[in-house]
């Protein structure tokens, strides 16, 4: 789609006058053989395929690419150095549902009034840690396009994630606290297998067939077969007694610490033969320009002695030299016989 349709499509979409409900009920045709590639159901609603939400898929949404091109060229001519082509700009758009100049105008009004706003801070960094915003003031002629055009893809993603409130079971994501980000590149969709892939989706936006959901598709038995509660996704995945007593969630956890317990150990194993590489001061002489210092990856690389115990069968105990606690830590590393720093 990124590779093969979009070079084909956007530049006779640029060049003719294309209306916008056109190009919509082009992406709904895309829609559905994207949704039949990733081996989701068709009731998967097309806001989960292309927000930037708590699941990113590396697909562009067609109607955003088209009205960026077209953005970009209603700028590009009314812009133009040339009096006579800036003068007589023709509409790059037909239709009456959405019109550039109307949606630049928009756009620019936007950014004034961020101008007028300054810079917040965002996230907990101290002040003048997040970098500033362009102005658009100070922006050139190529600079505003391009604010321009971000501002667009900005107002194209406000208005799917309003979507995706308004969905009550798929826009459950939303709720979601902590949740790490997932950003699925090109290389991870090559890589994972089809039905990794259609679990992930299914399970983000609740779609895989649950008893539940077979309930409301089928017409379906709702029940959970080891208790009697209702099988939705949530009480599959973590909410059943049964399950939870017959210790079936306690082997898919350690089955996740074995794995992560072997990559860890791996790289433990590698650092720990590579030994320490303490450096001293690298002084310069004047006229002379320093080498560059290949930083470590890691902390774990200053040191050679570290140690590792996972909770996998037997009960952990943090060794005493450490701490002493009753707690229960699923892995615990340390380093022994010399100093951290
Ligand atoms: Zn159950």
């Amino acid at each position: 789609m990124q590779f093969g349709l979009f070079p084909r499509v956007m530049w006779p979409m640029s060049v003719y006058e294309v209306p916008l409900s056109k190009v919509e009920k082009l992406e709904k045709v895309v829609n559905s053989y994207v949704k039949k590639w990733l081996g989701v159901p068709r009731c998967l609603s097309s806001v989960a395929l292309y927000v930037k939400g708590i699941l990113q898929l590396p697909i562009n949404s067609l109607v955003e690419e088209f009205k960026c091109a077209k953005v970009r060229t209603e700028l590009l001519l009314t812009g133009s150095k040339d009096r006579i082509v800036s003068g007589l700009a023709p509409n790059p758009s037909k239709g009456r549902k959405w019109k550039p100049k109307v949606a630049v105008q928009e756009a620019e009004a936007a950014l004034r009034h961020g101008e007028i706003m300054g810079n917040v801070q965002i996230g907990r960094g101290g002040l003048g840690r997040t970098s500033g915003k362009p102005m658009w003031g100070k922006a050139d002629q190529k600079e505003k396009r391009r604010l321009v055009v971000e501002q667009i893809r900005r107002q194209e993603e406000a208005s799917r994630q309003v979507k995706a409130v308004s969905l009550a079971k798929q826009g459950q994501w939303l709720n979601w606290e902590g949740v790490e980000r997932k950003q699925v590149t090109w290389r991870d969709l090559w890589s994972m297998e089809s039905n990794r892939l259609k679990f992930l989706l299914g399970a983000t936006y609740d779609v895989l067939p649950s008893p539940d959901n077979l309930r409301i598709w089928t017409d379906g038995d709702p029940s959970c077969t080891l208790c009697s509660g209702v099988a939705t996704l949530r009480h599959i995945l973590s909410g059943c007694k049964v399950s939870l007593a017959q210790g079936r969630y306690t082997w898919r956890h350690n089955q996740v610490l074995k794995c992560l317990a072997a990559g860890i150990e791996s790289r433990r194993q590698q650092v720990n033969a590579e030994g320490s590489h303490k450096k001293g001061i690298q002084f310069v002489r004047e006229g002379e320009k320093s080498k560059r210092a290949v930083k470590s990856r890691s902390t774990t690389q200053e040191a050679k002695d570290w140690q590792m115990l996972v909770d996998v069968g037997g009960k952990l105990v943090v060794p005493q030299e450490i701490v002493t606690t009753n707690l229960r830590p699923d892995i615990v590393y340390w380093l022994t016989g010399s100093v951290f720093y």
